[in-house]
């Protein structure tokens, strides 16, 4: 058994939308509170709060503030323990420290119970009147939970998490090294590499236009709102694209391999490098690692992460030789050692698997690949 997630539009009307707008506003609410608290408890007297605390402090809040309780309560536990695994994976160093939910960002929360879909295809809530829903493609497996989103433009989602059976993903042994980077936005072992299709970069002038002709609209108007809406549609637009890439690519890695070795990125401390901020968080290596983790849970592949300080590149991956003065302008070497002539990029990717060599998974993957991975249509960069 594996959970599969199925991704549909729904149009509410006024009136519900009106009602998704509390539930919006609720669940952030309830998630920064004890975001908050976490953080200040955590200062003053070094407690550090959890679910179990959250949950029972969750009854206080609600008969403080009593429209709280107009709300799914189920959904606001889910929102709790969303928030415990933000900290969860701030711990384990996958994740920056949890941040404050933004009005103007997408808004979501969670329904882990009690929804169901009727035969027209509408979808019930609890709380409120069925929701109109495009069904495009067919739903598998047994319906396990719903979120509910909206984008900063104004489209509705629900996200359908089903639980079903499929073949287990074979056991093939085969594992890789994989460097990221900026020029190319993946390097594996093996020599292939994947490009870095920089798509906020390409959107940037026409970003700048819209953004220089909302700053020109008077406040509260009604050309501003049209003005804010377009702006946020391209970054929409950029998004879509950075994922449907990374999706592809991750997809690919964990489907062909039973272990994956990166380097665990300090990605907030590369941040800091103003001259590189916009790159770096165009190629969204948190985000794709993220989809590496997922989809290697689901496809049977261990991804295994490298201490940053460990000299990756300097690093001759055939014989050991450490080559001290290597600036990041060199992008092919002479090993002094073994003769050996490196493309810098792979050599770095070669060492990095080394560290994945102990640990290929010995169990099946919980799922085979839907598509063919040949089919995904992925454009890889020449050389
Ligand atoms: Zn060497």
């Amino acid at each position: 058994m594996g959970n599969k997630a199925f991704k549909f539009r729904i149009y509410p009307n006024k009136e519900q939308s009106a009602f998704l707008a509390k539930c919006f506003g609720c669940s952030r609410f309830v998630y920064n509170h004890f975001l908050r608290l976490t953080t200040d408890a955590y200062a003053q007297s070094k407690k550090s709060l959890r679910y179990k605390e959250w949950a029972k402090l969750l009854v206080h809040l609600k008969s403080e503030f009593e429209w709280l309780t107009e709300v799914n309560s189920q959904s606001l536990q889910q929102t709790l323990k969303d928030l415990e695994s933000a900290f969860t994976r701030f711990f384990k160093k996958l994740g920056g420290f949890p941040n404050l939910k933004k009005r103007s960002h997408r808004q979501s929360f969670r329904v882990p119970q009690h929804f169901s879909i009727d035969e027209n295809g509408f979808l019930k809530l609890p709380k409120m009147t069925p929701l109109r829903m495009v069904i495009h493609r067919e739903i598998l497996g047994t319906p396990k939970s719903v979120t509910i989103s909206k984008t900063p433009s104004g489209k509705y989602y629900a996200c359908i998490v089903t639980e079903l059976d499929i073949a287990h993903a074979p056991l093939n042994g085969n594992k890789i090294g994989l460097d990221l980077g900026l020029k190319e936005f993946a390097i594996a072992s093996n020599g292939e590499k994947f490009e870095n299709p920089r798509y906020f970069h390409k959107s940037l002038r026409r970003l700048k236009i819209r953004q220089r002709r909302l700053s020109r609209k008077h406040k509260g108007s009604s050309n501003r709102k049209k003005s804010r809406l377009s702006v946020a549609r391209i970054h929409e637009k950029v998004a879509n694209q950075r994922q449907d890439y990374q999706h592809k690519i991750s997809l690919k890695l964990t489907c062909e391999n039973q272990a994956i070795s990166v380097e665990s990125l300090n990605i907030k401390g590369m941040v800091k490098n103003r001259k590189l901020v916009k790159q770096i968080s165009d190629v969204a290596w948190g985000n794709f690692l993220t989809m590496l983790e997922y989809k290697g849970d689901i496809y049977g592949c261990e991804i295994c992460y490298v201490d940053r300080f460990f000299p990756s590149s300097k690093r001759c991956s055939h014989c050991g030789y450490i080559k001290e003065d290597l600036t990041l302008s060199i992008r092919e070497w002479e090993c002094p050692e073994c003769k050996k002539v490196w493309d810098r990029d792979i050599n770095a990717a070669l060492n990095l698997m080394f560290f994945s060599e102990s640990k290929i998974p010995l169990e099946e993957g919980k799922f085979t690949p839907e598509q063919p991975v040949e089919r995904l249509g992925i454009t890889r960069s020449s050389g």
